[in-house]
């Protein structure tokens, strides 16, 4: 995982001053690089067999939907406001640049069903908290999460509850 570093640009002050932004895109236009960072995630959907994986706009959306494509386990989308139609649940976090709001369909999820949360890069750990409460709100088994990348510095995972399991792929 580590070797895949190289294939991550880092963008300095991007979106905002004093963040340096993590570009995955040179990985997933590359299928052998792609496919070698998505094998441990593949595994461990087998072996905890959610019912669903949930991705986070907009980034996120990349790696959950074809994990849940490939693995044959239902999508569910979490978006930003106003994107989704019908009766929404929503939850206003912090992020690492700014402040946002997260939003599920209330009726998207069997309860009590199984569910990881996935996304791109887990900084703060605000989005992936707020996320959380969203898949707990909407009757969801929320079991884990999984991220490609970590920033450890920001300790993200201290905003997750302890007894979930939290998977990162390439740490900072
Ligand atoms: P946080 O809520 O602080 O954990 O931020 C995580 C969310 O913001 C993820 O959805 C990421 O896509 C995005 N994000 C935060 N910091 C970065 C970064 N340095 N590079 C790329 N994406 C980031």
């Amino acid at each position: 995982m580590e070797k895949l570093k190289k294939y991550i640009n880092e963008i300095k002050d991007f979106p905002k001053d004093g963040i340096v932004f993590k570009d995955l895109n040179p990985i997933y236009k590359e299928p052998k690089r792609w496919n070698e960072l998505m094998l441990p995630l593949l595994n461990l959907i087998s072996t905890t067999k959610p019912d669903y994986i949930a991705g986070i706009e907009s980034r996120g959306f990349i790696s959950a939907s074809a994990l849940a494509f490939k693995s044959g386990v239902g999508f569910i989308p979490i978006r930003k406001p106003n994107k989704l139609p019908g009766k929404v649940i929503g939850v206003n976090y912090k992020l690492e640049y700014g402040e946002d709001r997260l939003e599920i369909q209330k009726n998207s999820i069997q309860k009590d069903s199984k569910v990881i949360i996935v996304d791109d890069l887990l900084a703060t750990g605000g989005t992936a908290a707020a996320a959380g409460k969203l898949v707990k709100e909407a009757g969801g088994n929320l079991i884990g999460y999984a991220f490609l990348v970590e920033l450890t510095e920001l300790r993200g995972r201290k905003k997750i509850e302890s007894n979930l399991f939290v998977e990162s792929l390439i740490k900072y």
